[in-house]
């Protein structure tokens, strides 16, 4: 059942002024949290509810997501508290335009003057801070786009190489990442959750629930041996840091994970998308 609450809650709406519950949500997703070694040169930096993560090189690093505006310092500190010099920041990726990931971008990108990487469907967004025909959206910063992928395209620095594979429906320009060390294949999944778009006749986004099927196709065809998204608790991420720092290394591999996600998500969606019809005069 948390798990579906989770879903429920996972665009941060704010009415004008915020009601109390989201202020909450806010307070509660930005509870500081000790960043770690997930595996390999991967690590967590985000807060307790809003996930970031660090993919180190000693030609510098790359930084996936920004949290809340208010993140921004504790995601710096948990940069700092591994040893790494947020300044060796080179670029910063972002899943979705929306401001409790893409929120503390501005900031970031001040602290270690990176270049933003994003996809051409989130770009105005992220530059006005505001999702087009979403005013009920909580605003973030605005923050300007430096380079813009195709989906496929590959980010270099170092011996990394990470792949954008836009997968659209959450926001037009919904992208997950995916990393290969070594040792293992990563998934960073955007968001999959339907969260109030409207699937049938949105002016601003008529293809939504082509682009979720779509998107729900692709990424069941994929394989990660580490699943991680941006709102930590879909992975269960305190109790397989419990688990890791109880000394099993593999608490984060978990390979079946990416095919589970994938399917719950894509019945909430159906279920979503047969409500609204039903709604339909
Ligand atoms: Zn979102």
């Amino acid at each position: 059942m948390k798990l579906l609450k989770a879903f429920v809650a996972v665009t941060f709406v704010a009415s004008a002024p915020a009601t109390g519950q989201d202020a909450q949500q806010r307070v509660e997703w930005n509870r500081p949290f000790e960043s770690f070694r997930i595996a390999d040169n991967v690590h967590y930096v985000g807060t307790a509810g809003l996930a970031a993560y660090l993919i180190t090189d000693p030609a510098g690093h790359v930084l996936i997501d920004g949290g809340l505006p208010e993140s921004a310092p504790l995601i710096a500190a948990n940069i700092r508290q591994l040893g790494f010099r947020v300044e060796d920041v080179r670029y910063l990726l972002i899943n979705h335009a929306h401001a409790d990931h893409s929120g503390g971008l501005a900031e970031l990108k001040r602290l270690s003057g990176a270049q933003l990487v994003a996809s051409a469907g989130d770009r105005a967004d992220l530059e006005s801070g505001r999702v087009a025909g979403r005013p009920q959206i909580l605003s973030a910063p605005p923050v300007q786009v430096d380079r813009i992928v195709r989906d496929g395209e590959t980010i270099r620095l170092g011996a990394n190489r990470l792949t954008a594979n836009l997968t659209p429906g959450h926001t037009r320009g919904c992208t997950s990442w995916s990393y290969r060390s070594r040792e293992r294949t990563y998934l960073f999944a955007c968001s999959l959750s339907v969260a109030g778009q409207n699937l049938i006749d949105d002016p601003t986004y008529p293809h939504a629930a082509a682009d979720f099927a779509r998107s729900f196709a692709r990424l069941q065809r994929m394989r990660a041996d580490v699943f991680l998204t941006f709102h930590p608790g879909f992975f269960d991420m305190e109790a397989r840091r419990a688990r890791q720092r109880a000394g099993d290394e593999a608490a984060f591999v978990d390979r079946s994970e990416l095919q589970r996600q994938v399917a719950r998500a894509r019945n909430a969606f159906e279920a979503e998308l047969a409500a609204q019809r039903q709604k339909r005069p």
